[in-house]
This record gives structure tokens, sequence and C-alpha cells, in this order.
């Protein structure tokens, strides 16, 4: 194993460039140091990131709120910023892990390591936010929706990192909004099901409805068929059962140590109701 400091983002986009052998980002740690410790990762270069001042904290420009890549969960929690224009997205973030685990996580690499269970990434989904992918050469913008292909598996190429993640400053404006994350216990739990929604009620119709899902899939994902469905529907107009059978054809829920499929199942059937009564 070998590890790298780079001194700076470009000399950090340099060596990515440069050198082709398996690598890895060490930024909170708290994946990355499970996965070594267990031995699935062997023979790989560490590079540090966690110093790099360009890649962390929360500013705005003209429309948008810019999130550096290495921000902990614990600055988005504590930024008057982020509370002023993302209080959804803020408050739902109160149960990832435990205060010490907030203090240590990254944004980016919640979103990097691509679990199932990851909790920052449903939320981005509903708020329509795009990752910041930087090259050497170039940087490119990426909705989160298409940024994953694959359990674990993402679209960023070799001599790439994420370098910010970039939320419109309006995203929630005039949304309600609803965040569900059920596990075992409140605190330091991993999610058996997870749901975040947005919609915006115009009169008694439901004129627009984001959802999103995590732990139902190989990653977090949005319910589109479900949200065609609802889109422009009065609850009165909405068969619920037709909903249930789109959610069957999104979701593919396993049974695993934490749950079993039909449980996670019947609890997003329910979680989505929810809301939508809400
Ligand atoms: C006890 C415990 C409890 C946990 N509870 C939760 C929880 O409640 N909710 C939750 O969502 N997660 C939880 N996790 C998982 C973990 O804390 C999060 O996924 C965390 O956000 C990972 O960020 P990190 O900075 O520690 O990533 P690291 O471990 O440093 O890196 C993880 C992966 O992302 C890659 N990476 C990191 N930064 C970048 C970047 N900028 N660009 C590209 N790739 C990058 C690395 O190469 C690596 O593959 C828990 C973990 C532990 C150990």
């Amino acid at each position: 194993m070998k590890f790298i400091r780079p001194k700076d983002v470009e000399n950090l986009l340099e060596n990515l460039e440069e050198d082709k052998s398996k690598k890895y980002f060490l930024a909170g740690g708290t994946d990355l140091n499970v996965q070594i410790k267990n031995g699935i990762i062997r023979d790989a270069n560490i590079i540090y990131i966690n110093h790099l001042s360009e890649l962390s904290g929360i500013s705005e420009e003209n429309n948008i709120i810019l999130i550096g890549a290495t921000t902990s969960i614990m600055d988005i929690l504590d930024s008057d910023l982020i509370k002023r224009h993302l209080p959804y997205f803020q408050r739902s973030l109160e149960s990832f892990a435990s205060p010490l685990l907030q203090n240590t996580a990254t944004i980016g690499g919640n979103i990097a390591n691509g679990s199932p269970t990851a909790d920052v990434i449903p939320l981005l989904l509903v708020l329509d936010a795009k990752v910041e992918l930087s090259s050497k050469s170039q940087s490119r913008l990426i909705y989160i929706k298409d940024f994953f292909n694959g359990y674990k598996q993402n679209v960023m190429k070799s001599n790439e990192i994420i370098t910010h993640i970039i939320i419109d400053k309006n995203a929630e404006k005039d949304f309600l909004t609803f965040y569900e994350k059920v596990g075992s216990r409140r605190t330091l739990t991993i999610s058996k099901v997870t749901l975040a929604g947005m919609k915006k009620v115009s009169g008694q119709r439901i004129s627009q409805i984001r959802l999103a899902v995590g732990s139902l899939n190989e990653f977090p994902r949005r319910l589109f068929k479900v949200e065609d469905y609802i889109t422009d529907k009065t609850l009165t107009e909405i068969d619920f059962s037709r909903v249930e059978n789109l959610l069957g054809k999104e979701i593919t829920p396993i049974t695993d140590l934490r749950s079993d499929k039909e449980y996670r199942y019947h609890v997003c059937v329910n979680l989505i109701r929810s809301f939508l009564n809400q």
C-alpha cells in the first residue's frame, strides 16, 4: 500500500493523470479504513485529500450553494448558509450516524462510496443536485441521478475526483418535504428503508413531486414512474394500488441481516402514503 499526500489540488490532479495504479481517496476514512482493515482493499495507492482546503467548505455563488467534497456532515449541520437556504437538507442529516461520525464523514465520501444505504444521496436526488468531477484538463457537472451505474459503481473516470456538490439555492422553495430513515434505533443506525420526498401542491393538486429511496436498490434512486403517475393528480384521483404496482417495478429490495424484502417493500409503501397524506 502506498500513501500519497498531494500538496494542493493541482498536484493531486497531476498525480491522477500520471499514475494509473488503482487508487482511493482518504477523506474522512470512515468507509475506507474499514475496507482496508477488512482486507477488501489491498495494494492500492491511498491519496490523502482531507488537508486540501480548496476541497472543503460551503459557499454561495449567484443562485447556487457550493459544498466542497471534503466538507463534513457536521459542517453541513452547523452551516448558517445551509440553514437559510436548505433547511430540509440540514434537518434530515441529523439522523446521520452519531456526532463522532458526523465530524469525520464527508459528503464526497458518502457519494463516492455509493452504498445503497448512504444517507446523503436520497436527499441530493430530490434536491436535483449536481456533482462536479474534476480532472487535470477539465471539470464537468453531472446530475446525481446520472452518477451511479451499478452497485458501488459510478461514472467517475480514473483521472477524476469529486470536487464539489452543487445545489440550487431555491431547490426547497415552495416545496413540502419528507424524510424518513427507518432503522433499528434512532442514532448510529444504518437505514433499512429511506424515503426522501418533495412535493408542490396547488389547490388540491400535486403539481410536482420528487421521491427518492435508499436501501431498496443497488444504489439510491428516484422513483420516476411513481412520480409521473402522481403528478397533476389530487389525492382522491390517486389509485394507491397503482402506486404500489409501479413501486414494485422501481425497487428491488433484498433480504439481508438488517431486514427482509417484504418488510422493506411494505414500509416504503407506507412512507409514500404518509407523505401523500401530509
Ligand atoms: C460506525 C459507522 C456508522 C456509519 N453510519 C452511517 C450513517 O448513518 N449514514 C451513512 O450514510 N453512512 C454511514 N456510515 C458510512 C460512512 O460514514 C459514510 O459513507 C461517509 O460519508 C463516508 O465519508 P468519508 O469521508 O469517511 O469517506 P472515506 O472513507 O474517506 O472514502 C470512502 C470512499 O469514497 C472515495 N472518496 C472519498 N472522497 C472522494 C472524493 N472527493 N472524490 C471521489 N472519491 C472519493 C474513496 O476513494 C473511498 O472509496 C457509517 C460508517 C461507520 C463506520
